[in-house]
């Protein structure tokens, strides 16, 4: 394993896809969803850390595909005798243990293991004042930060769901800031926001300048709902200051959006050199390039740059690793053209 003085950002891609880990500089363990159905992504994470430690098991909001491995991850962990000291979700309106309820399970299971379970919103009955971001992992030199969704739009989607007996949505997700503590400036922040509406994108931008350590501006931005052009506002692309990652299945038609791949491939290249990474070879970028590539096994879908490793500094970010092939594929892609 690479250096610890850094954080590592691990964005899993196989099975059902948007699983995240962080291993903190502390060697500590964040789990940040996990879509994955895969069950040795979670085995060889537990395997390289010696013990593991877990500080925190997260679901950012209750879809599927961020939550279909999660009780796969609580049932590993506590097997290995590795029990999370917490599990952090959105507040689930219904536990009705539906076999599609995924975020239900792991909690109850999470319940029954005595792990503490946590719903947790930005308190806004104060609109003009809401309460401070809270840290859920702290050491003195980094924390991880809730920044949304706000508790009076979350509440009103849990109920209206659990009325509709649907799984709450995007509106509930939870915005993620991980920062190191003394440094001000962009370097050394990232932004995972699970598949944050705009409308939850802006309150956590908002409610971070509130305060003078906090702002959105980030080396690290895993990129909302997969690059769905709905869910990426213009406006949030300017907080983007180094690696963008787009998680997005294979040859989706729709994610990422076309939009979003003509919008952040250029503004990453502005700033470090190809700092877009997608982890699946965009139906998008297919259609527009293959005719251009001159080796056809690097323009048929599949994974791109498929599961990234990332490493944060204090001074900025780097990605360590990822499909070999993502590279060469660039050269058709939106990434570089
Ligand atoms: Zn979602
Ligand atoms: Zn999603």
């Amino acid at each position: 394993m690479g250096s610890y003085t850094r954080l590592q950002v691990r964005r899993v891609v196989k099975g059902n896809g948007n699983a995240c880990a962080f291993i903190f500089p502390d060697q500590t363990i964040g789990i940040v969803d996990w879509g994955t159905d895969d069950r040795s992504c979670i085995r060889s994470l537990l395997d390289d850390e010696k013990p593991p430690k877990v500080r925190f098991v997260l679901a950012t909001h209750s879809h599927a595909d961020h939550t279909m491995g999660l009780l796969d991850v609580l049932e590993e962990c506590v097997n290995r005798g590795v029990r999370p000291e917490n599990f952090f979700y959105p507040a689930i309106g219904q536990l009705t243990l539906r076999p599609s309820d995924y975020l239900g399970r792991a909690v109850k299971y999470a319940v029954d293991h005595h792990i503490p379970t946590h719903s947790v919103s930005v308190h806004d009955f104060d609109p003009k004042n809401p309460a401070p971001p809270f840290a859920i992992a702290a050491n003195p030199d980094w924390d991880v930060s809730i920044l949304a969704p706000p508790s009076s739009s979350n509440n009103r989607h849990q109920i209206k769901s659990h009325l509709s007996n649907i799984n709450p949505g995007n509106p509930t997700s939870i915005v993620l800031l991980f920062r190191y503590v003394a440094t001000k400036a962009t370097q050394g922040r990232a932004v995972l926001p699970g598949d944050a509406t705009p409308a939850v994108l802006k309150f956590a931008a908002d409610h971070a300048t509130r305060y003078p350590d906090f702002h959105i501006d980030n080396d690290v931005m895993i990129a909302p709902h997969h690059g769905s052009s709905h869910n990426w506002p213009k406006w949030l692309t300017a907080h983007v200051q180094g690696v963008a990652v787009i998680s997005a299945g294979a040859n989706r038609p729709s994610h990422p959006s076309l939009s979003v791949l003509q919008l952040l491939g250029p503004h990453c290249r502005q700033t470090t050199p190809s700092s877009l990474f997608c982890t699946s070879y965009a139906h998008q970028c297919r259609t527009a390039f293959a005719h251009l590539a001159s080796n056809t096994t690097l323009v048929r879908e599949g994974p791109c740059f498929g599961d990234i490793e990332i490493e944060l500094a204090p001074t900025g970010a780097q990605v360590t690793d990822h499909d070999p092939n993502g590279p060469a594929r660039r050269a058709s892609g939106y990434c570089t053209q």
